[in-house]
């Protein structure tokens, strides 16, 4: 019978870790400031950021809320990051993905101060995480590895696939698992033969953004099958992973909803507190 990972438990147990370092941080006058930058009305991004506000009032982070139209000049928001970077109050930047067309997202990204960028898509703390050094790790994947953690599932010397090579999830995901050790294969589009890929998978990552894609027939006897898939059909919000035809191969399984969505947001939470921590600790 597969474990299912309980990915509400376990940003539960990362919440309370994040509150009792708001608690430090207001010992010493010091309350963690996240802002958060919308532009357009992209209404699953609406959805989003409302959600991730909601988290910081809970949390005890302040939250700073600046939402723009999509026909905003790249120039105006770019000097709204500059604002950001400076603003003392403002220990964590994250500007919703994905822009509206006509933006230059890589720019943007680049222009957020690395010490505040708790989405961890900055390139310094992308080559931080390639030379296993710390910083801001990615949300999504970060939050896989403290789910495999807290299930004590160690990847060291075993096979991991990773299904999509997103800079967002698919190849931090992939870094994070070879920095704790596995050995990585990352698969893709043009991946030939997938499902006998996925197959040889201790560990099988989808992150691809392809309703109930991942069958059975990808799914090795006892593998750990780890979902990060959001897709919205007309039966609801379903994962990448056929959920109750792999539930039988699986050694363990993360649900969708319930699974990595909810860490993904308490890490952000959690890195917003480190930046503050970080940003702070000489002051
Ligand atoms: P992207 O669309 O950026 O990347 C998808 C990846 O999947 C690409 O690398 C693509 O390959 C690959 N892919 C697409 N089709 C296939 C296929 N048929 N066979 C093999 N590989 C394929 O998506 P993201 O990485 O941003 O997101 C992936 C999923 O995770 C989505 O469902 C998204 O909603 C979800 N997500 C969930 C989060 C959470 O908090 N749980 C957070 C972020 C994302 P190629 O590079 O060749 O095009």
């Amino acid at each position: 019978m597969a474990t299912i990972i309980d990915g509400k438990k376990v940003s539960a147990d990362i919440e309370q870790q994040t509150v009792a370092g708001v608690a430090r941080l207001t010992e010493r006058g010091v309350t963690p400031g996240l802002a958060v930058v919308l532009v357009g009305e992209d209404p699953a991004s609406q959805s989003y950021v409302g959600m991730k506000e909601r988290d910081c009032e809970r949390i005890g982070i302040r939250s700073f809320d600046h939402r723009l139209p999509a026909e905003t000049p790249q120039e105006e928001l770019n000097e709204l990051i500059d604002r950001l970077n400076a603003d003392p109050d403002v220990h964590g930047i994250l500007v919703q993905l994905p822009l509206p067309v006509g933006f230059d997202t890589e720019a943007v990204i680049a222009r957020i101060s690395p010490e505040k960028d708790v989405d961890g898509f900055h390139p310094f703390n992308l080559g931080q995480l390639v030379r296993g050094l710390p910083a801001h790790r990615a949300c999504t994947p970060y939050g896989v590895m403290k789910m495999l953690e807290s299930y004590s599932i160690d990847p060291a010397g075993k096979h991991a696939v990773v299904v999509g090579r997103s800079t967002i999830v698919g190849k931090p995901m992939a870094l994070l698992l070879l920095n704790a050790n596995a050995t990585v294969t990352v698969c893709h589009s043009r991946t030939r033969d997938l499902p006998a890929v996925c197959r040889q998978a201790d560990i099988l990552v989808a992150a691809v953004g392809r309703a109930k894609m991942i069958t059975s027939e990808y799914v090795k006897p006892g593998a750990v099958v780890i979902d990060v898939g959001i897709n919205r059909t007309d039966a609801g919000l379903v994962g990448d992973v056929d959920y109750d035809d792999v539930l039988p191969l699986a050694s363990a399984i993360t649900p969708v909803p319930g699974g990595v969505g909810p860490m993904t947001r308490a890490i952000l939470m959690a890195n917003t507190v480190a930046a503050a921590e970080a940003i702070t600790k000489t002051e």
